[in-house]
């Protein structure tokens, strides 16, 4: 699992994706003219500008920060990375996590690399230190450093409470959201061959039915769409309805579908499959579909063929090298990731069947205790545990910290630092076939011993080497 830099066929594809963005270059320099008053303006406003951008928060003064220039992300051996705790579990899975990840940069890089962790707040903790639980502070300081992670957050049901992992996605353009799934050894799993499922799930993260735009039945603004719709769109909607809107638009669906495109190409992937529900929805989810094959032979024509390229032009055999882009419809595909998932390589999809095929494959897995995630867009990453705060277990020093160690393993890779995160692999596997695990995996396994999860870290530790 490989998320920031690229293996070979790097070379090829960098030069491929240079292409465009020499044009751009040309074009940023002719820009770079400012006239003096430009410059006069410009040095008033940085003096204008207060000493400390954060209201609470005091960066570490001894780490430095990780750069995004040209697409590219430049890590510095000393990165400082802002981490979230979480409510409810998050204060027992996070300092699991922590250890686990510091024990796997220790022994990659032997004190050459470290990571500087910066506390920043968001949920119950954010509401007490500042009131609000998304502080501004808490997306300035992921905007600055770019790579962050985050424990779980509660969003409460009903009252007009949006959910905070949706805000923070979309206040950060966080628009992929990648959740690879595979199986470990030894973790109990309710299908035959967990082991044939090893997929990347990329689900588009900031539109669909998540864009917010909803209006509850019997307001003003209902009345207002439902009359609209049925008096001028030729409608029938039922008049005690509430309304939800999924907007579905090129430009998300295209910089979604060719993120996977490249992760495909850069980690071999075999094939790339758009996920719909488009013979219902055509024009969100069909367009979803089309957009996407749009991008692969618009922009990868060279790497890519479409599943009917496959069958009417080379006999069913993919050429050497090639990645076979296909579609599925949505409620077909939770077929074929029980009955036939060794098909599926990388998979693209919109945001609500994102959300429940993501949950489907990581329980055929071993369930969410296990599945990582992290939030991805062009200027910022941010990595998270996938599951939610379980508030009966929080505190208690039981659960499963996997979902979190792996998201930290994730990011390793995001950050370049694959031998640490290779580690963290390793050592994870170890201590499940060893069978050292927290209850949820306890009640499924015969023969194994039961342990806290600060145990699970020590014991993932102590099989580093
Ligand atoms: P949940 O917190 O994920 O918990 C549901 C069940 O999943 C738990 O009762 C437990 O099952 C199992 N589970 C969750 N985390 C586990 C772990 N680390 N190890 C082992 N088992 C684990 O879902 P929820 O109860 O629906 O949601 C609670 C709150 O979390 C809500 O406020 C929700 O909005 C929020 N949430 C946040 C995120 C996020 O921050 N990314 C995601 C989802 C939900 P058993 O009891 O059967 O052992």
């Amino acid at each position: 699992m490989e998320f920031g830099h690229a293996p070979a066929p790097a070379k090829e594809l960098r030069k491929h994706l240079t292409q465009g963005r020499v044009a751009g270059r040309k074009s940023r320099g002719r820009l770079q003219y400012k006239s003096p008053k430009q410059i006069a303006d410009r040095k008033q406003a940085q003096e204008a500008e207060p000493v400390s951008e954060f209201e609470k928060l005091t960066p570490p003064s001894d780490g430095e920060i990780i750069e995004k220039r040209r697409k590219k992300l430049h890590v510095p051996d000393r990165p400082i990375i802002p981490f979230i705790v979480g409510d409810g579990t998050g204060v027992d899975i996070w300092p699991a996590a922590k250890k686990v990840i510091e024990a796997a940069v220790e022994k990659a890089f032997q004190g050459r690399k470290q990571i500087v962790w910066f506390q920043i707040y968001a949920g119950e903790a954010a509401n007490e230190l500042y009131g609000t639980h998304l502080p501004e502070d808490t997306i300035k300081a992921i905007e600055k450093f770019v790579v962050a992670i985050k424990g779980p957050l509660t969003t409460p049901v009903g009252g007009g409470h949006r959910s905070l992992n949706v805000t923070m996605r979309q206040r950060l353009d966080l628009y992929a959201c990648v959740r690879p799934v595979r199986y470990f050894r030894g973790v109990p799993s309710p299908v035959r061959r967990p082991q044939k499922l090893d997929i990347v799930i990329f689900r588009e993260n900031t539109e669909d039915v998540y864009a917010g735009i909803e209006y509850k039945q019997g307001t003003p603004e209902a009345e207002r769409v439902i009359t609209f719709l049925n008096e001028m769109m030729g409608c029938t909607v039922r008049p005690d309805s509430g309304i939800g809107i999924k907007p579905i638009s090129i430009t998300a669906t295209k910089r979604l579908v060719r993120k996977a495109i490249i992760y495909a190409i850069q980690n071999h992937r075999c094939s790339v499959t758009l996920v719909h529900k488009g013979n219902i929805m055509k024009y969100t989810e069909g367009a979803f579909r089309d957009w996407g094959y749009e991008v692969a032979r618009e922009e990868f024509g060279r790497f890519i063929i479409t599943e009917d390229d496959l069958l009417s032009q080379y006999d069913g055999n993919v050429p050497p090298g090639k990645i076979v882009v296909k579609d599925r419809i949505a409620d077909s595909m939770f077929q074929q990731v029980l009955l036939r998932p060794d098909e599926y390589s990388v998979i693209a999809l919109p945001n609500l069947n994102g959300d429940y095929l993501s949950d489907a494959c990581a329980a055929q897995v071993g369930g969410l205790g296990m599945a990582p995630g992290g939030n991805i867009g062009d200027a910022t990453a941010l990595f998270e545990a996938t599951h939610g705060t379980a508030p009966k277990y929080a505190g208690k020093d039981m659960v499963n910290p996997g979902s979190l160690i792996l998201s930290g393993a994730m990011m390793l890779e995001y950050l370049g630092w694959k031998a640490a995160a290779r580690k963290i692999y390793r050592a994870l596997q170890r201590t499940i076939l060893q069978k050292f695990v927290t209850y949820d995996l306890h009640r499924l396994m015969k023969n194994a011993t039961k342990v806290a999860t600060s145990e699970f870290a020590d014991r993932i530790v102590g099989n580093m080497n």
